[in-house]
């Protein structure tokens, strides 16, 4: 059976992760199964840098293929940031909430047009003769006035869809994870799997 490396310590990615591949015919495999507990470095300018550098490090220290993603919120009055840095935005010790509350304290009396952004995804997958693909994929939307919803994670409650006139946070979890970022983006993944999934190794490639 090919195996896949699914780069992350996030439970309830990996779960979703394995969901999606579930009728591939492959071993997903995390790095928690591997006992893999160095950090990658994640020093790049873009998603798809990070998701790359993350992706070529566990395929080199596994011998196996990996899938690693990167993924952020970009808020155009904020010229993009907060970015690559979404995680860390205001710096380290802060929850989701109050990062939340800095965003909409730098956007404080913006008008709503002026307010627009998009969570972007990229997945890359390395496989361990250092070849790469990548994917990337994005949703667009406007930064709320308030926090809305008690579902998702990050900047959800403030990411409204004007369309639906929801934020994330209030969409239930199967539809975020059809409409979202993540959700598009592992889905092109998906497909890039099944076309390489015969040159991926069954076991560690020294
Ligand atoms: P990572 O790709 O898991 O490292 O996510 C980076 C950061 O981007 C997260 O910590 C969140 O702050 C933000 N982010 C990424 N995707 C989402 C999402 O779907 N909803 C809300 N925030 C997100």
């Amino acid at each position: 059976m090919h195996k896949l490396v699914i780069a992350t310590h996030n439970q309830g990615k990996l779960l979703e992760y394995r969901q999606l591949l579930a009728d591939l015919p492959l071993e997903v495999v995390s790095l928690d199964d591997l006992g893999i507990t160095e950090d990658a470095p994640e020093t790049g300018r873009t998603f798809a840098q990070n998701a790359q550098m993350k992706a070529l490090a566990y395929a080199e220290m596994t011998g196996l293929a990996t899938w690693a993603d990167d993924s952020g919120l970009e808020v155009d009055a904020l010229g993009g940031q907060p970015g690559v840095y979404s995680a860390r935005y205001g710096g380290p010790g802060l929850s989701d909430s109050d990062r939340v509350r800095l965003l909409l304290q730098a956007l404080h009396d913006l008008p709503s047009p002026q307010r627009t952004a998009r969570f972007r995804c990229a997945v890359a997958i390395a496989l361990p003769d250092g070849s790469l693909h990548t994917v990337e994929d994005s949703v667009e939307g406007v930064i709320a006035g308030a926090p809305r919803g008690g579902n998702g994670f990050g900047y959800d409650p403030v990411f409204l869809l004007p369309d639906r006139n929801l934020t994330m946070a209030e969409l239930p979890p199967t539809i975020k994870n059809r409409i979202s970022h993540r959700g598009k983006a592992a889905h092109a993944a998906k497909l890039l799997i099944a076309q390489i999934i015969d040159q991926m190794p069954s076991h560690k490639q020294d």
